[in-house]
């Protein structure tokens, strides 16, 4: 059996800076992930937002950390080539009871430590947000908002933490965890944690599984929550919008959300989104007319000029909610074991400040955190054609022509990227979308599946009929065994 230090459940965002932060450390760390690929639980369907902060109330664990969350974020920002754009968000107000709630949210931002909030005037708004609906009488500015891309976040902080040591395993889930005592004194905990690939040991558990957090802290005694999934539905729009907005806007917050909100995706498509609403099923990601309808009636009253027959493509994502904040413990009913959960938003922002969060408590049960000498950092940058003035990319394809092979047109993702991204450890259609964007356009593909199916076979070495989009069971090619 392989022993480890720890052991982390659960690669999505949470899990994989859990080992990015670890992985600074002597330490002997494992990732264990159900699915094909990291990111693809809640992580890979989100707006993509790092919040300043704001719209978190003063005393929350998850205001505090999404304040830590936003200023680690653009601190790791070069080292780990994010593609982090501090773009500011506006909190837009209708009438002079929204802007007496501007004035709580600055003053409760305030407290938590959110920098250069400002309560901008009609006048503000009208020069530097030219297509905010001109009925706005206000809205409060918060500069330090930003916008990633979700996937490739998780992708850049696995991949770190794999340079510096960290296992990551992925088609592993952990079906049940058994807590060994001590053999004698001195002596720490030790969990067995198992299922069909194995077994593994290890003295720590960090439990960052997301939607199925409790049956995961179940299996050790220690659910002293329930995931209650709220569900939040996105729409994508056409990348010819995209200078539609300036900045993030929001609606002022209810109780349960910030709200339906425009942005935009850090590869420049619009979107808008999320509803908020609780469902029982977790792995229901479907949407909704009466969905859509209410996203589009508060999107355009932020921005009239939204046009719904620009919608190129829509999602929804669950919110692995428990309650109103994260719930981020050591469990004294199993010692060594950490429930991070209920990591709804602003979970993406706040990933980095968690994963410190998580470290000190670990060391406060034991876990000796020995800093390495010399982390190793990443020397690969990625290539993204899309996001490089012309002459750059003319360059580029002269130095090398398989940049200048273009295998995705609406999205302008080249050969090397895509071979690039297998490289990296994508072994599906998705991997390949999440990484390069190869497919994420208007035609959804239709373009350049084929030709990435066969750079997958190819690449890993697979027939063909062994690629799918996000794992097994979807397979795009059958083999005819009809004639034998
Ligand atoms: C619609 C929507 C919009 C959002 N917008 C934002 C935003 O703009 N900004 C922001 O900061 N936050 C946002 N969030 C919140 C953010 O997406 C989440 O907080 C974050 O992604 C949670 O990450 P996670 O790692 O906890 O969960 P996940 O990404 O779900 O990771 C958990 C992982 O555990 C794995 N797993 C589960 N069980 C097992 C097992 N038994 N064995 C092995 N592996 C297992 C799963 O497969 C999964 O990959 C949004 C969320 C939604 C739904």
């Amino acid at each position: 059996m392989r022993e480890y230090d720890v052991a982390i459940v659960g690669g999505g965002v949470v899990g994989a800076a859990v080992a990015h932060e670890l992985s600074h450390y002597r330490l002997n760390v494992v990732l264990l992930e159900k699915e094909e690929d990291l990111s693809f639980g809640v992580s890979k369907a989100n707006s993509g937002i790092i919040h300043p902060g704001t719209q978190n109330p003063a005393d929350s664990l998850k205001g505090r950390l999404c304040v830590e969350g936003n200023r680690l974020v653009r601190e790791m920002s070069a080292d780990l080539d994010l593609d982090f754009k501090e773009v500011g968000e506006l909190v837009v107000a209708f009438d002079d009871s929204e802007v007496g709630r501007l004035w709580q949210l600055k003053q409760e931002g305030e407290a938590l430590g959110v920098p250069g909030l400002e309560i901008v005037s009609r006048e503000w708004l009208r020069d530097n947000e030219p297509n905010l609906n001109p009925d706005a009488v206000a809205a409060l500015h918060a500069p330090t908002a930003g916008i990633i891309s979700p996937y490739r976040f998780v992708f850049a902080l696995s991949e770190s933490a794999q340079l510096n040591g960290v296992e990551v395993l992925t088609r592993t889930r952990v079906e049940w965890i058994e807590r060994i005592s001590p053999a004698g004194p001195g002596e720490g905990a030790r969990f067995v944690l198992a299922g069909a690939a194995g077994e593994f040991a290890a003295r720590y558990v960090v439990n960052c599984g997301g939607l199925h957090a409790d049956d995961i802290a179940a299996m050790v005694g220690a659910c002293t929550f329930h995931i209650r999934p709220r569900k939040g539905e996105e729409y994508i729009l056409d990348k010819k919008r995209r200078y539609l907005t300036r900045h993030l806007l929001f609606p002022v917050p209810t109780p349960e959300s910030k709200g339906i909100l425009v942005t935009r995706t850090s590869d420049g498509n619009p979107m808008i989104g999320p509803t908020a609403y609780e469902v029982d099923d977790r792995e229901d990601l479907s949407t909704t007319d009466d969905g859509l309808r209410q996203v589009l009636a508060v999107a355009q009253r932020l921005v009239p000029a939204i046009d719904p027959r620009d919608i190129i493509a829509y999602f929804a994502g669950l919110r692995p909610a428990a309650g109103d904040d994260f719930v981020i413990r050591s469990e004294s009913q199993a010692p060594g074991f950490v429930n991070v959960a209920g990591i709804q938003s602003p979970g993406l922002t706040a990933a980095p400040a968690i994963a410190r969060h998580v470290a000190g408590l670990l060391s406060q049960t034991g876990m000796p955190l020995v800093p390495k000498d010399a982390p190793r950092r990443q020397n690969r940058r990625s290539v993204h054609l899309f996001s490089m003035p012309l002459g750059d990319a003319r360059r580029l394809v002269e130095h090398d022509p398989e940049c200048g092979d273009i295998v995705c047109r609406c999205e302008t993702v080249s050969l090397r990227e895509v071979k690039q991204a297998i490289e990296a450890g994508a072994t599906t259609l998705d991997g390949v979308k999440f990484r390069t964007r190869a497919g994420a356009g208007r035609c959804h593909g239709s373009f350049c599946t084929c030709r990435i199916m066969r750079l997958l076979a190819d690449e890993t070495g697979r027939p063909v009929t062994a690629v799918s989009k996000r794992g097994a069971g979807s397979e795009l090619v059958v083999e005819d065994r009809a004639d034998g």
